[in-house]
Parts: structure tokens; C-alpha cells; sequence
């Protein structure tokens, strides 16, 4: 898939999302057709376009509700795996071991109050939590615990994580501030 090709793509998983916007830095176009042919030769479809030069208020208005959506959604981590191609080793070597892979746990906790939640760099409070920080909406604030292990750890929600599990999972996990 071309898709996982591109480093700069990410893609996210939102329940009942249903809605079509695409944003570039000078536009919103909205409209009911879906990306593709199918949609262009056999539907009929409406859209519109937002300019932001011309009417930046609804600009800014459709690019704060997409920003909200991705913000609600599930990221979905696309891996690029190569398929190495095998060696059939000399039979007279032994073959030399190969390196452990990380695998990415599953359960972390919220940085703020330690309760149990999904292993997610990228949303490291659990549902309580984050709605009282997005009242601030400070990315820097200082929390108590690592989003991984749990130790005790000044995480913010740019640097959820102690060093040690940065280290550890930075393979296997995106991190906000790893951009
Ligand atoms: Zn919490
Ligand atoms: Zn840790």
C-alpha cells in the first residue's frame, strides 16, 4: 500500500465519522463525495470551499473542528515492514542471533492520577484526567507518573514517559514530541 510508504501519514480511527473535509494551508473544501472515482463518475455530489484569505473566521472554524476530530480519534499506527530476503546461512557459521524485538505493552497509566489505561503515548490521561487539562490545555504542565511504567516522573503530555521507557518504546510507540 502506497500509504504506508509515506512517513508524514497518519491515519486515525474516529466511530461514526461520516464527515468529508479536506484542509490544505489556504483551504477547506467540504462536500458529501468520498476521494475517489466511484464517487466522482456515479454520484451527485455538493461541496463547498472555504478560502482562508477571504473568509478566515469559517476557516478557522472548520480547521478547529478538524483538529477536534483527530483529537477524539484513535491513532492507527501504520508500520513499514520491510520483507528481508533470506540468507541461507553457510553451514559451517553459526548463525549469528538476532536482535530482540520490542514488543509494545498494552497498559500504561494516566500521567496525573496513575489509574490503569491504555498504553498511548499520545494520550496519556485517562478520560477524567484530560478533561480537567483541557481546561488549561497546557501541554508542559507537570504530572506525577510515567505514562508506561509508572514511576514517578515529572510527565507532561509532550514528554509522557520516563527517559527509560522513551528509550525502550520510541521504536514502538509515536511520541508527541518526537515529531
Ligand atoms: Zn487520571
Ligand atoms: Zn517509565
Amino acid at each position: 500500500m502506497w500509504l504506508q510508504s509515506k512517513a508524514s501519514i497518519r491515519a486515525s480511527f474516529c466511530k461514526n465519522l461520516h464527515a468529508k473535509c479536506f484542509l490544505n494551508e489556504s483551504e477547506a473544501l467540504i462536500t458529501s463525495m468520498n476521494l475517489y472515482e466511484f464517487s466522482q463518475v456515479n454520484n451527485e455530489e455538493m461541496g463547498v470551499v472555504v478560502s482562508k484569505e477571504t473568509d478566515p473566521t469559517l476557516y478557522a472554524a472548520v480547521y478547529e473542528e478538524a483538529m477536534r476530530l483527530i483529537r477524539v480519534s484513535d491513532e492507527i499506527r501504520v508500520t513499514v515492514e520491510k520483507v528481508a530476503k533470506k540468507e541461507t546461512p553457510p553451514t559451517d557459521r553459526v548463525p549469528t542471533r538476532s536482535r530482540s524485538k520490542v514488543s509494545a505493552p498494552q497498559k500504561g497509566v494516566c500521567i496525573r492520577c496513575n489509574a490503569e489505561i491504555a498504553a498511548n503515548p499520545s494520550r496519556p490521561y485517562c478520560n477524567d484526567c484530560y478533561r480537567i487539562w483541557q481546561q488549561y490545555e497546557n501541554t508542559d504542565y507537570k504530572e506525577k507518573h510515567c505514562h508506561i511504567c509508572g514511576v514517578a516522573n515529572e510527565s507532561t503530555l509532550n514528554k509522557p514517559t520516563c527517559y527509560t521507557c522513551y528509550r525502550k518504546y520510541k521504536t514502538v510507540f509515536s511520541f508527541p514530541s518526537a515529531s
